[in-house]
């Protein structure tokens, strides 16, 4: 329902629940983040409001981290539980992925990454995502890769945001028939579902179009096609009060 995704030298702990409290207006029924830090990744996800997540983050702090990714779920495949709620890590729990939309082959996906040994947790549609990036990862080496590599494989509507304990200093996203949005800082960049996440820090926005990924680090966006050609994308300036 509602994505933050962050990459920058402020604790992206808070600048996540922050933006994830800019989307709370959506409507949401679990709300979780993952952070890069000391060499690894750390989650935290509870189903209901935000207090119930900041209540987990107080009960178990994570450790600080300045590269983060979060989600506020409507809940559409497994219901509203601990479990279903983003982000969806990989066994290893090097890899963590957000998702808003539905992706329609997910039974497909799962049996096929079942078959090949992989233990999937959660009743969602998004999980397989997860796995299918840690997969291709460690052929490929690089978090955009293989989130192209993936999204050449989904069906359906999915905006997703993702990062990766051994590409520490990116962000990567991908959307099909779903919003995604970059916000342009000064040594930080920003990704949101929608703009309100991030006009706090700044309103240097630009729009992903159909079928992209980019790949954020602190100085730089990088977009492409699903190919990996370069891609065009739409600048603006935000200059309404979201
Ligand atoms: N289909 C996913 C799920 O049920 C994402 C739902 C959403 O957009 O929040 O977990």
């Amino acid at each position: 329902c509602g994505i933050v995704g962050y990459v920058g030298g402020q604790s992206a702990l808070d600048v996540v629940v922050a933006g994830l409290k800019r989307l709370e207006y959506r409507g949401y029924d679990s709300a979780g983040v993952a952070v890069l830090a000391d060499g690894g990744l750390a989650a935290a996800k509870r189903a209901g409001k935000l207090v119930n997540l900041e209540k987990e983050l107080v009960d178990r702090p994570l450790p600080g981290g300045s590269v983060g990714i979060g989600h506020t779920r409507w809940a559409t495949h497994g219901g509203p539980t601990d479990a279903n709620a983003h982000p969806h890590l990989d066994n290893a729990g090097r890899v963590a992925v957000v998702h808003n939309g539905i992706i329609e082959n997910f039974a497909a996906l799962r049996e096929e990454l079942a078959e090949r040994g992989h233990d999937l947790l959660s009743e969602t549609d998004t999980e397989v995502v997860a796995h299918l990036l840690a997969e291709e990862f460690s052929s490929a080496g690089d978090l955009a890769e293989a989130m192209r590599l993936v999204c050449r494989r989904l069906d359906g509507a999915f905006t997703l945001v993702a990062v990766h304990a051994d590409q520490p200093d990116v962000v990567v996203g991908a959307r099909r028939n779903s919003p995604l949005v970059v916000g342009v800082g000064e040594g930080e960049n920003f990704l949101a579902s929608d703009v309100s996440a991030f006009i706090a820090h700044t309103r240097s926005a630009i729009e992903l179009g159909q079928d992209q990924v980019v790949e954020l680090s602190r100085d730089g966006v990088a977009v492409t096609d699903f190919e990996g050609a370069p891609a065009d994308v739409r600048a603006f300036h935000v200059d309404w009060d979201a």
